[in-house]
């Protein structure tokens, strides 16, 4: 495998030229005296320096070590301890954790950078550190001012890991029948007891201790999704003083076996009477999950495009070593027996995807951060209504179009390679492996299409669309007189109008058909996919044309954003033709003519 390279100048492209995070930063009550540039830019050299030197080499070996269980608990593969420690001590942890509780208050606009990085080096290793943020989100955001001081600093730190708890081997996407009980103790404290299936990081050597966020019912809980609760479950009991005790009744099982993500441990845990305390208000658990549901989509969204940015360098690395043929257009390399690979057309469209769809990523990743960031730092009502429209729109599609690329990159890095591409040693096949799981966990990406299009676009109208709609089409607006946008404008335009014309006839079909739109929803989130790419592709044309004479950098963007305006982006036509075909088809099989 090629050594990876942190895509630093592509990402302070996006951040800092294209969507201007200085000014953002400086506008916003939260961030306009805790951040700047500088301290951005050191942040994210940092990162590409850990994670190239101490993350990626960690990688291989993890996939073929794997995990370990004993009854004594799971032994992660060589490397990964230490590496955890010098990692945590760098204060990664708590990278936009909160500043009160010894958090580094980072917004997630450098979070998002950091996490592509961390999991292009080894996406193993970064699910054990990005699982802690996740659940000081939301221990953050919905725990008692006790809960936080107690557990919080030692999270950020990392001296404490997390890891959330969802899924019963009944109950994966459906959690309102999940079965595992809390019973009151009668000093503010619960008893839990039940087992939890594929619970990542559910156990390791990584961390002193692990906080579950645990999913359970109380005695008297209404049935379905109405009637769950969220506890703090410590793998071990913490004491007055902070001192890591006795086990509190959470014991991994066993682990499983399975296709990637081979050095992360996907555990059984089982809760036997183990000590809670609840998180939010009884029967809210899965109010108090949403709160950080969206920034764990996007962090899995991310999670692909990190792979897929890795599987590119290695076939750019191979596609220019690799001697085969001659190049149709004649003779490139006579002192050899035949041309570098790169010189085919075919070649060529494979590394062009991957290099379109992952700079589109990593700018549509960018653009959902930062309205993330503005809900939370902004002091404006308007403002954060507006950035809170646009989160929940575009987070199923940051998780689902994104992962969903991803696999396409990974597999064409790999076919880049032919036959080595599925040969262990040169790790394009591991990419394959370890990327797949983006598109089912977190929600499948069926259940993210299913939320963009019943909850987000029907449930209220269209009206969510249409901020988005409109953005889109104020930037046309004002940029109808770009001499360096004319060829990008109309395509982007006939996108935006295609993609209306769909919204609104599902949303009249679903009055008279109940499949309306779960037989519309995977293929309507890919058109809207390809054409927020579009939408960026556009910005990053505006930001980079004026600099082309200054450096390649800008002309190879403006050359990308072509091949994905020719190439990519007339997919929308095929999309919309599947969209408009309605259930019918899809539907008139009875269940026993499969
Ligand atoms: C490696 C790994 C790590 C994981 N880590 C965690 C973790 O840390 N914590 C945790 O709690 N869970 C974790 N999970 C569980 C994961 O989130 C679930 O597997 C996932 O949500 C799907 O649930 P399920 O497997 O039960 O599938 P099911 O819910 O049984 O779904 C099966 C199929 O039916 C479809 N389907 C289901 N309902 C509907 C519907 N209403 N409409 C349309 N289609 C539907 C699904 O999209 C899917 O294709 C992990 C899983 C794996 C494999």
């Amino acid at each position: 495998m090629a050594d990876y390279k942190a895509p630093l100048k592509d990402i302070r492209f996006v951040m800092n030229e294209v969507f201007g995070a200085e000014q953002l930063w400086a506008s916003l009550e939260g961030t306009k005296d805790t951040i700047d540039i500088e301290t951005a830019e050191a942040v994210l050299e940092e990162a590409g320096k850990i994670t190239s030197t101490l993350i990626a080499p960690l990688s291989r070996n993890g996939d073929e070590e794997g995990c370990t269980w004993s009854e004594s608990g799971v032994t992660t593969a060589k490397g990964y301890k230490d590496a955890y420690n010098t990692f945590v001590e760098g204060g990664w942890s708590g990278l936009t954790g909160n500043p009160e509780f010894e958090g580094m208050g980072m917004p997630k606009m450098i979070g998002a950078q950091y996490e592509e990085m961390l999991y292009a080096a080894d996406v193993s290793f970064g699910l054990y550190v990005c699982l802690t943020s996740g659940a000081s989100l939301a221990i953050d955001a919905h725990a008692t001012e006790e809960l936080k001081q107690k557990y919080l600093p030692k999270m950020y730190s990392g001296q404490w890991a997390g890891a959330m708890d969802l899924t019963e081997p009944h109950s994966g996407t459906d959690l309102g029948i999940i079965r595992t009980k809390a019973t009151e103790n009668g000093d503010g404290s619960y008893n839990i007891t039940g087992t939890k299936i594929f619970i990542t990081g559910g156990d390791q050597d990584l961390s002193e201790n692990i906080i579950h966020l645990v999913l359970a019912k109380l005695p008297d809980a209404p049935a379905g999704p109405k009637g769950i609760s969220l506890f703090l479950v410590p793998r071990n009991k913490v004491d007055e003083n902070d001192v890591v005790g006795e086990n509190n009744q959470v014991t991994c099982g066993s682990i499983e076996h399975k296709m990637g993500i081979k050095a992360s441990a996907t555990c059984v845990m089982n809760f036997d009477g183990a000590q809670g305390w609840l998180v939010g208000e009884v029967n809210q658990g899965l109010n108090a999950m949403f709160t950080m549901m969206n920034y764990e989509r996007l962090s899995v969204g991310i999670q692909g495009l990190g792979a897929a940015e890795r599987s590119y360098q290695n076939a750019v690395a191979y596609a220019l070593d690799r001697i085969q043929s001659r190049a149709p257009s004649g003779v490139v390399q006579p002192e050899k027996e035949a041309d570098p690979i790169i010189v085919h057309p075919d070649v060529r469209r494979m590394l062009m995807t991957m290099r379109a769809y992952n700079e589109g990523g990593r700018a549509f990743s960018t653009y959902v951060a930062s309205f993330l960031d503005i809900a939370k730092f902004s002091d404006d009502a308007e403002q954060k209504k507006y950035a809170s429209t646009m989160i929940a729109l575009l987070t199923p599609i940051a998780k689902a179009y994104l992962t969903d690329r991803a696999l396409d990159c990974c597999i064409a890095g790999q076919q880049v390679f032919g036959g080595h591409g599925y040969i262990r040693e040169w790790g394009q096949e591991q990419l394959v492996r370890d990327v797949r799981i983006t598109q089912i966990y977190e929600g499948t990406n069926g259940i993210q299409s299913l939320d963009l299009m019943g909850r987000k676009i029907v449930a209220n109208g269209g009206r969510f669309y249409e901020v988005f709609a409109t953005e889109v089409a104020e930037f046309i607006e004002a940029e109808s007189g770009n001499a360096a946008l004319s060829e990008f404008l109309k395509p982007l335009s006939a996108s935006v109008e295609r993609l209306s014309d769909v919204t609104e006839a599902v949303i009249n079909s679903v009055k008279d058909d109940p499949n309306a739109i779960g037989a519309a929803s995977v293929e309507y989130l890919e058109l809207f996919g390809l054409t927020a790419y579009a939408y960026m592709w556009a910005k990053m044309v505006k930001t980079a044309a004026p600099k082309v004479s200054e450096d390649e950098f800008y002309a190879s963007k403006i050359k990308t954003a072509k091949f994905f305006y020719s190439r990519l982006l007339p997919k929308t036509v095929s999309l919309a033709e599947s969209v408009r075909s309605g259930s019918e088809d899809m539907m008139s099989l009875a269940a026993d003519q499969f």
